[in-house]
């Protein structure tokens, strides 16, 4: 199942992408079900949000080895964590906002993974009974800042640095499958989430015996080779295999 977070007619919902149409779905992320009485909406007469607005988002720096190399960086023996807040997630097709004290933004295209449960202390045998599905990510990063400052709340922190969507993929296995990112249509970033170091369920286990796990919660898996700045006018897309394309533009800061 895809499923989406829309509006239509004023009113924001989580739905199931069937064709071109819109099942409206109900519940709590772990036993989500179509909702009663409601008839399918046209896509084309929705607006795609993004999937989920998370209480947290938990990133993983460094979890390819290609990109270990081009950052300098020796691999890591444990994933190395950091938090977006919630308020820079944005949606498919929203724009990205540069910010005026960066002169280097850039596009991190990633496998990103949504909790459906509570999770704490989990095993990784157990982890996938935890996730909800997958979807993609742009781990925006104001790069100048990330090497001035001593840890990245900064410089992964600002509104709208963590587009998200456009769909959540609930029947998926994540452990080989194609990531591209895309500039102005040219490939910039193309992997396989095999070459992650640490993988879904380990990050998954990882990360919850270090912080509980909320439903809505997002762990993004971190970025392959290729990382590269953006400029305003800009079309970035991360497009991962059997999820679907995540589309924005870059924006002046007004
Ligand atoms: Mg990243």
């Amino acid at each position: 199942m895809k499923i989406v977070r829309f509006s239509h007619q004023g009113r924001e919902r989580l739905g199931a992408l069937d064709g071109d149409n819109i099942r409206e779905l109900d519940g709590p992320l772990d036993a989500l079900r179509g909702a009663a009485g409601a008839q399918p909406v046209a896509l084309s007469q929705a607006r795609i949000l993004a999937p989920v607005i998370p209480g947290k988002i938990v990133a993983v720096g460094v979890n390819y080895r290609d990109h270990a190399k081009e950052m300098g960086r020796e691999l890591p023996a444990e994933p190395m964590l950091f938090i977006k807040p919630s308020t820079a997630v944005i949606g498919s097709g929203d724009a990205i906002v540069y910010p005026p004290q960066t002169h280097r933004l850039d596009y991190e295209g990633e496998l990103a993974i949504v909790i459906a449960r509570a999770a704490k202390n989990v095993p990784e045998k157990d982890a996938r009974r935890y996730v909800l599905g997958f979807t993609c990510m742009n781990d925006v990063t104001a790069r100048d800042l990330q090497r001035l400052d001593v840890q990245f709340t900064r410089a992964k922190g600002f509104d709208t640095f963590a587009p998200l969507g456009p769909v959540i993929e609930t029947e998926l296995d994540p452990s080989d499958l194609q990531i591209e990112t895309r500039l102005n249509g040219e490939v910039r970033q193309r992997s396989r989430t095999s070459n992650l170091i640490f993988g879904c369920d380990y990050l998954v286990s990882f990360i919850s015996h270090v912080m509980t796990l909320l439903p809505g919660d997002v762990i993004s898996t971190g970025t392959p080779s290729g990382v590269g700045p953006m400029q305003v006018g800009d079309t970035v897309e991360v497009e991962i295999e059997r999820i679907g394309c995540l589309r924005n533009t870059v924006a002046a800061a007004r």
